[in-house]
């Protein structure tokens, strides 16, 4: 008798993601024209590609609202709260802080802009980040206009709002519990939204990924080889040494589990370059993980929204290939600089694709090298922010389950279970 092997979704999901490569990378060689521009990448591929991330990043609000007011309605004590909240902090501005310190002892060591003569790739115009107060930051946390906040996505807004509902049904007690019970039903209905979704990531993978490669191709990569491989030195070492330390220090447990679940966010941050359009994922898998709603609600928005240490690692390692390329010197307190605002800058970066890149303008600022510099490694934005995306997420995660463990939040038997099932 013949068994018919199912394929798992996250087996599907590489393959999408695999596949994607190869056709993009074959249709950059194909020469413009209808067949590929119009029909191909600007019609079917469009159609699949931004049609998933659309409506994945349709669930980010919803879910981060709802499972926030499910998460600190559930809480109990708001003592909780606040040691959640004072450990995630501590986590993500520690690994930040890491990451930057990684990234500019390799770019001192292996020097990426040494030797390069870079001055035909200089381009134009370089948009600037802006960095605000700290006043500013912290009244920009509280909404005037929730329903606004809602609406144009703003993150801390919504999570500041969702907590304060949440914490007010806790205290307001039984009147109250036709609410939360009204909440908790919406958030299983949100996941399972997020689950039917999922099912057409293997196809929207393929087609983000394909439309990655089949525009900015590969060329680029081997003009800035020494660049991308510091970088991704970088992302490797952070992902291994502080992912894999802080996890097995602080929780003692099988990374493994994590790893199998975390393809399919790895898949998403991946294609989309966005750790926002994540969150609706890596919500989903922290619950199959194991993770308690009142860990995972708080941890995974908050980091979407100011954890992004692969960010900071590009920023360390941009900011001093872009100094060796001028010839400038940097000292100790020029590197002091950097670990302190490309830490502030990285936080800044909303989690949508590219904008690490336009904050790095404030980390160059702040000890004097030339914004033009941003030119020189714009012909791989794209795909190094595939893979500090990825990275920034996966700090979100790994934070998640710490806390969690911490909390005792995490159920550890669902956590080994995942190692046991087929269908992942
Ligand atoms: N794309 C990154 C993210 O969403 C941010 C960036 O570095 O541009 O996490």
């Amino acid at each position: 008798m013949i068994m018919k092997k199912k394929m798992t979704l996250t087996n599907k999901i590489l393959l999408g993601l695999l596949l994607g490569f190869i056709v993009g990378l074959i249709l950059k060689q194909i020469p413009s024209g209808y067949m590929k521009d119009t029909l191909i990448l600007g019609g079917i591929f469009k159609v699949l590609g931004t049609g998933f991330t659309s409506a994945i990043k349709m669930m980010v609000v919803p879910l981060v609202f709802i499972s926030l007011i499910c998460g600190s309605a559930s809480m109990g004590d708001v003592k909780k709260l606040g040691r959640i909240g004072g450990k995630t902090m501590a986590f993500y501005l520690s690994t930040t802080a890491l990451a930057i310190i990684i990234s500019l002892i390799l770019g001192n060591v292996l020097k990426p802009g040494i030797g390069l003569d870079m001055s035909h790739m200089v381009s134009g115009d370089v948009a600037i980040g802006e960095s605000k107060s700290i006043v500013e930051i912290i009244l920009n946390i509280i909404p005037s206009n929730p329903i606004q906040s809602l609406a144009n996505g703003e993150m801390l807004q919504v999570i500041f709002f969702a907590m304060l509902i949440g914490i007010a049904i806790n205290v307001v007690g039984e009147k109250a519990e036709p609410l939360k019970v009204l909440f908790e039903s919406a958030n299983e209905v949100c996941m399972k939204m997020v689950n039917i979704i999922m099912l057409f990531a293997p196809y929207g993978v393929f087609a983000l990924v394909a439309d990655t490669f089949a525009t900015v191709g590969t060329d680029a990569v081997f003009a800035l080889l020494k660049y991308v491989a510091v970088v991704l030195i970088g992302l490797l070492i952070h992902v291994c040494v502080v992912y894999g330390g802080a996890f097995k220090l602080f929780t003692k447990q099988n990374i493994k589990p994590f790893l199998k679940k975390f393809t399919q966010v790895a898949a998403v941050t991946f294609s989309t370059a966005s750790s926002n359009a994540s969150v609706p994922v890596s919500l989903e898998i922290m619950e199959e993980l194991g993770v308690g709603k009142s860990t995972r609600s708080f941890t995974i928005p908050m980091g979407a929204t100011i954890n992004m240490d692969g960010t900071a690692i590009m920023q360390g390692v941009a900011a001093l290939f872009i100094a060796q390329i001028y010839g400038i010197d940097l000292g100790m307190n020029d590197m002091m600089t950097i670990v302190l605002t490309a830490t502030l800058a990285s936080i800044g970066t909303a989690g949508v694709p590219g904008v690490g890149m336009i904050m790095l303008s404030m980390v160059l600022q702040s000890v004097g090298l030339p914004l033009e510099g941003i030119g020189l490694i714009m012909g791989v934005e794209r795909i190094i922010d595939m893979f500090r995306t990825t990275v920034n997420v996966m700090g979100d995660n790994v934070c998640t389950l710490v806390v969690a463990n911490s909390e005792k939040d995490l159920n550890l038997e669902a956590y080994n279970s995942v190692l046991d099932k087929k269908v992942a």
